[in-house]
């Protein structure tokens, strides 16, 4: 039987004439034309004046962590429902995350919730436009600038999203993206920072680049690693940027079908888009109500049985054994109803309108039994 993914990237002949292209030249390590014109292209696509290509998202968020100076003692907020990358960063930087519950509406961290966990150790926020959807970034940056915070967005799932008009990364004091293969665009294995800051952009290429002095070779004055993406990588992601438009396009639309054929299903909530929010819907997911009549690991499987692939939702760090012994303890109604009930439907660009109906349809179908 056909399966439908949950995401496939779709790849087509300029990718693989630009990998040729970058072969051929030799040039297929961290130096070559396409890096530089992927940092170029990628930053001012997202209206920052620069970009610091890294080898993935984590990469991309350590960086902009160490960059902006965090360390041993300090707090760093975090939402309690994203990918475990986001929390791993900050303890990678021997901080400490302090957990946030997310608003219900558009399931990013929620700004009245940030206020209560600031403290004389607080240092930083980062906000996840989880699955596509902008945090509500006015408050968030409002509240920095009152306590003298640096705002870190996680834009991982949301190259192109826009707060306001705005698009995301390029709101904080620096944004990170992945371009992993089920991204909105993707290089494989890949990630960019992204800051208006000159004194930040430099500090990152240095760090990345083990700590090198830019204009003495072999010279280090500060602890570095290597965290450079290749030409090969970016090769892929030049071309993959020509036509995030119509990615975005296309899955907005695949948003608005889904949304249209389950509107009339009571025990199914479909994903809002803010008034204020343009979501690029990365992974469409929805909450399955207990009168369902199924929970979403039966939902999973009995969908799976139909060749269509679905995937849970983040756990909330809070539930995690792991996190609760470094501290990420506590009780988070909004994140541990969201996860419980979340499930993401096939979301690629490739997804084919049929597909959508297919899908929908054999959901209906096991709401009713
Ligand atoms: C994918 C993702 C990351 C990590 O990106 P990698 O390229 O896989 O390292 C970080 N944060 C979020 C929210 C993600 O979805």
């Amino acid at each position: 039987m056909l399966r439908i993914p949950v995401a496939e990237p779709s790849l087509s002949k300029k990718e693989l004439q630009n990998v040729t292209e970058a072969v051929k030249s030799t040039w297929i390590s961290s130096k070559g034309k396409f890096i530089t014109e992927f940092e170029k292209k990628f930053s001012s696509y997202c209206n920052t004046t620069h970009g610091i290509s890294t080898s993935n998202g984590t990469t991309a968020l350590h960086l902009a962590l160490k960059t902006l100076g965090i360390k041993e003692g300090d707090e760093v907020i975090v939402p309690n429902l994203t990918f475990a990358a986001t929390i791993n960063v900050v303890i990678h930087c021997n901080a400490q995350p302090v957990l946030t519950d997310i608003h219900s509406d558009y399931w990013g961290i929620d700004p009245e919730d940030i206020k209560e966990k600031i403290n004389e150790k607080t240092k930083a926020i980062i906000p996840v436009h989880l699955y596509g959807h902008p945090c509500d970034m006015d408050p968030i940056m409002e509240i920095a600038k009152k306590h003298n915070l640096y705002v870190i967005e996680d834009a991982a799932e949301a190259h192109g999203a826009e707060y306001k008009g705005k698009k995301v990364g390029g709101i904080g004091d620096i944004g990170c993206f992945s371009f992993f293969g089920n991204k909105v665009i993707t290089t494989g294995e890949g990630g960019m920072c992204v800051t208006n800051n000159q004194e930040y952009a430099k500090k990152m290429d240095i760090l990345k680049n083990h700590g090198m002095k830019p204009d003495k070779q072999y010279w280090h004055e500060i602890i570095g690693y290597n965290y450079r993406m290749t030409n090969l990588q970016a090769a892929i992601g030049v071309a993959q940027l020509e036509k995030i438009d119509e990615f975005i396009e296309k899955k907005r639309n695949n948003a608005q079908l889904y949304a249209s054929l389950l509107k009339d299903s009571k025990n199914i909530i479909t994903p809002m888009e803010m008034p204020w929010a343009k979501s690029v819907f990365w992974m469409y997911s929805i909450l399955i109500q207990k009168q369902f009549g199924m929970n979403t690991t039966e939902l999973h499987e009995r969908l799976l049985d139909q060749g269509i692939d679905t995937r849970p939702l983040f756990y909330p760090v809070n539930i995690m054994p792991l996190y609760k012994t470094i501290g990420c303890d506590g009780s988070f109604p909004v994140s541990e109803k969201i996860s419980r009930e979340g499930i993401s439907l096939p979301s690629s660009v490739t997804l084919k309108s049929k597909d959508i109906y297919h899908i929908c349809k054999t959901i209906k179908e096991l709401e009713k039994q």
